[in-house]
């Protein structure tokens, strides 16, 4: 239903709007009590506050600490397995498992898990003891998995015959079951009560979206809306509260009427719960490791949080000055089953007490993920966010057609600022493949004419020169062309990444890659390094752009972290413009059998080991140290499509002893990257130090559960094109707005074609996307690659200057910028949510467009929220 005028019009509760309202933020230990969110869930969360020290993160604002203590038995009716849930799930082989995750939710009632108390250990791996609930999630995960790998199995024999998914026999067999679903469920008293209780707190909050007698009668100018309603229940007095934020007058979407339509009160409270439990998980794994958390979705999982002034971290007039390291804390660090343990003193490794620091737990993971796992095919949960996301797809439909001139007309009345000189971000791009392959050429041509004698190699102990480099390979350089060079993906790379990964050596040479694409080689990698910050000047010269390049380290040996720093400082790579991301490639296998790595352990201790080092004395690794100030997280690539047959769960053997030369899955290399940088972050807090976000690739092919492990560990992903494949998980992904970084170019090229790219759809859904170009060397053909990728997808899809500038936006919040950068860049407020946190003269961002997406998830949140009220609501209804 359509009004107009109107305020505003969504559901923040009343007692959660945080972000302005400083009384409760001196509030210190407010203990909230969370209700086990699934059904049969083991686990009830007792939350709360932390110290403002607490929490904090690059160019983030704080979190709230949320520790863990005793809980709270909460019974919930037992839910009834009924045929349409099974039903609902796609293909045969689910119908067992869906009827196994019903009867398991309706034979287990609630059990209280304590854990350990929040005044004895500050930041603890909350450990869960696994009940048998958990036990058979878990099985029932495990068969998820199974399922999964054994589809990845036959894809390739079977993609011939597969029916499409929106097969219209299925669709109707589909309504006609909701249809009587809905019939019996009428005709039960008690779901008609509980029906009827939560239409009247939807209609409550509705009835404060009404508009006031005097936006009837004033005439259409911009009056302040009033602020989003509150979800009350009935016999509270509903009062208007004052916007926290200006909002130009626009004309707002509303639905009228049911709780929510179309699914059964059971449904949507079973499908409620379990996603608000999914969240706290992720929140939980956010918080450990220093990642980010949206407040608002926090607000309505009933987590308050403290706000509280990010780390200033001002980078050093020298970028490259090496004094003032920190003094040695003499720590000791062991690998003990692929993580990194911290201890005092050498006594304390003896008596095998590690430095207090939250180490994580397999076991607990485990049941974690499972509960992710079994969700994703939970056919009520399905169906719901199926039907959220649909109605998030309209509901922007209609608020562009609605809004769109408005918008634009924000946009028009704002001084200086237009897409141009809107700050933007490659939030994902690899250095390897940042300069075009014209360029490159260039600078390939430009050596061999201005230094043909320079010695540039040493191949068994004979010196060799550029000259000869190229007259081995039957060369002249002056007859090269973009397309003997050959560094171009195209029609031949699709569906081959194998390919793919041959075009980053020029002329098909590997030599050539070595010379000029590496940081270790004969010259120290300077023709790299002279190329990478021609990229960075051409970057600084255009102003608005930054990038956040990925760099590699292979775990070959723990050489490779100080050989990386000399290489940036000797060379002088720093640049304002550029932050560096760490690239792992998933490719343990290739060396295990070049026998250059015993175990998959001694690949992370190589990885993760020089860091600790690094932190712990920084006197002695002032490079290392140094360099870590410029990186800002870490990624985990390579081509997702290769699957392995292993099912990682606690069972599996841990990295020591992973000595086979089978590579690890892709949920084994997340979790262990996710452990190690999560105790090493802690680690770096306590002492003031930058800390690390991870920002795997992933869902750009493979399976889907690589966007579940990706879900609890990662702060943000890049692609994420199969979340079009999972309703639940991309409405998780929306709720817990966690970034994506997506490159429809290079999509194209690679696994999706431009026209089916999901950008445009997520955009509109309000999934927190960016755009980034992956590899200019690759897909791009002018200087500037990533406003290449920007126009491509505004002519292609038509976005308005207002979709462009919320995009550039996106890139700004989900980079590692610091915090200074941010509110540069963004405005002041620019971490708060919602029109507050943005300021059009700098965004170029419509306040309008930003209130609608504020309000939006405010009220999908709504939903959750209320569902988590049930008990008050069964209370009622008695
Ligand atoms: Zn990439």
């Amino acid at each position: 239903m359509l009004r107009r005028p109107q305020p505003a019009a969504s559901d923040v509760p009343e007692s959660r709007q945080a972000p302005w309202d400083c009384d409760f933020l001196r509030e210190q230990a407010y203990v909230l009590l969370i209700c086990g969110a699934l059904c049969g869930s083991s686990d009830n969360y007792v939350l709360k506050w932390g110290s403002p020290e607490d929490g904090l993160m690059p160019g983030i604002p704080s979190e709230t600490n949320l520790a863990a203590s005793p809980a709270r038995v909460l019974p919930t009716a037992p839910q009834a397995a009924t045929e349409s849930y099974t039903e609902l799930l796609a293909g045969e082989g689910d119908k067992s498992l869906a009827n196994q995750y019903m009867s398991m939710l309706s034979s287990e009632p609630f059990k209280a898990i304590s854990m350990k108390s929040a005044a004895e250990m500050p930041r603890q791996f909350p450990k869960l003891n696994i009940s048998e609930v958990d036990e058979q999630v878990r099985l029932l995960a495990e068969k998820v998995f199974a399922k999964v790998l054994r589809e990845e199995d036959s894809k390739d024999a079977l993609s011939l015959f597969t029916v499409p998914e929106d097969c219209p026999i299925g669709q109707k067999e589909a309504k006609e079951r909701e249809l009587q679903k809905e019939l019996a469920e009428q005709k039960s008293l008690e779901t008609a009560k509980r029906k009827k209780s939560f239409k009247m707190i939807r209609s409550q909050s509705l009835s404060l979206q009404m508009p006031t007698q005097q936006d009837w009668k004033g005439p259409p100018t911009a009056s302040p809306a009033i602020s989003p309603a509150t979800p009350v229940l009935p016999g509270a007095t509903p009062l208007p509260v004052p916007a926290p934020y200006a909002v130009p007058e626009f004309q707002r979407v509303t639905i009228s009427g049911d709780y929510c339509a179309g699914i059964t009160v059971e449904d949507y409270e079973q499908a409620a719960k379990s996603l608000a439990k999914a969240l706290m998980i992720r929140e939980k794994y956010a918080r450990l490791a220093y990642h980010r958390f949206p407040r608002t979705t926090a607000q309505y999982l009933g987590h308050r949080r403290l706000d509280t002034t990010p780390l200033e971290e001002g980078l050093p007039e020298d970028p490259y000055c090496l004094e003032n390291a920190p003094p040695n804390l003499g720590y000791l660090v062991r690998m003990q089953g692929g993580i990194l343990y911290v201890y005092d003193s050498k006594k304390m490794l003896e008596r095998q007490e590690p430095h207090s620091l939250p180490y994580p737990d397999l076991e607990t993971y485990t049941v974690d993920m499972s509960h992710i796992l079994a969700l994703i095919t939970d056919g009520p949960t399905k169906t719901y966010c199926h039907r959220r996301l649909n109605f998030l797809e309209s509901k922007f439909s209609l608020h562009e057609m609605l809004n769109e001139m408005s918008e634009f007309k924000e946009l028009k009345s704002n001084p200086h600022r237009d897409f141009y000189n809107v700050r933007k971000v490659d939030t994902h791009i690899h250095a390897a493949a940042c300069m075009n392959q014209k360029h490159l050429l260039r600078f390939i041509k430009h050596t061999y004419q201005t230094e043909p004698d320079r010695t540039v190699a040493e191949k068994r102990g004979r010196k060799i020169t550029l000259r000869q480099v190229f007259d081995s390979l039957h060369m002249d350089p002056y007859d090269l062309t973009v397309d003997s060079l050959d560094v171009h993906a195209g029609r031949q790379t699709f569906h081959r990444f194998d390919k793919f990964n041959s075009k980053y050596n020029p002329v098909g040479a590997s030599e050539l890659r070595d010379l000029y694409l590496k940081t270790e080689n004969y010259l120290g990698g300077e023709y790299f390094a002279r190329m990478v910050k021609e990229v960075a000047r051409e970057l600084e010269e255009s102003k608005y752009q930054y990038s956040e390049p990925r760099l590699s380290i292979y775990g070959r040996s723990p050489e490779e972290w100080p050989g990386l720093a000399r290489w940036f400082i000797q060379n002088k790579v720093y640049s304002p413009h550029m932050r560096w991301v760490i690239q792992v490639p998933r490719i343990y296998d290739i060396f295990r059998l070049k026998k250059l790595l015993p175990s998959f352990g001694k690949m992370l201790e190589n990885i993760f080991l020089p860091l600790f080092e690094a932190t712990i004395n920084p006197q002695d690794h002032r490079e290392l140290h140094l360099f870590l100030k410029y990186v800002t997280g870490f990624d985990s690539v390579d081509d997702e499509s290769k699957h392995s047959d292993h099912m990682f769960s606690d069972k599996s053997p841990s990295p020591d002893v992973w000595t086979s030369e089978q590579n690890p899955p892709y949920s084994y290399y997340l979790y262990y990257m996710y452990a190690n940088i999560m105790v090493l972050n802690n680690l770096r807090r306590e002492r003031g130090l930058s800390t690390f976000l991870f920002r795997p690739h992933c869902g750009e092919a493979g399976s889907i559960t690589h966007l579940v492990s990706a879900f609890l560990t990662a702060d943000n992903i890049s692609h994420g094109l199969l979340l079009k494949k999972s309703p639940v998980l991309q409405y998780l992904y929306y709720l817990a707005q966690i970034p994506i970084a997506m490159s429809p170019l290079s999509n194209n090229s690679l696994f999706l074609e431009y026209s089916k790219n999901p950008l445009r759809e997520f955009l509109h859904k309000g999934l927190h996307v960016s755009l980034s170009t992956d590899d200019p060397m690759q897909f791009h053909y002018t200087k500037e690659a990533l406003m290449e990728e920007y126009a491509i997808a505004a002519q292609v899809w038509k976005l308005s200057t207002c979709d462009l500038c919320e995009i550039a936006r996106n890139s700004v919040l989900q980079s590692g910028l610091s915090h200074q950068e941010k509110q540069k860049f963004l405005g002041q407020n620019y971490y708060k949510e919602g029109p507050e946190g943005n300021d059009i003269r700098k965004t170029n961002v419509a306040q309008i467009r930003m209130a609608f997406r504020y309000e939006t998830l405010c009220n999908e949140l709504s939903f959750l929220s209320d569902a988590m009220k049930s008990e008050e609501i069964t209370a009622l209804t008695n």
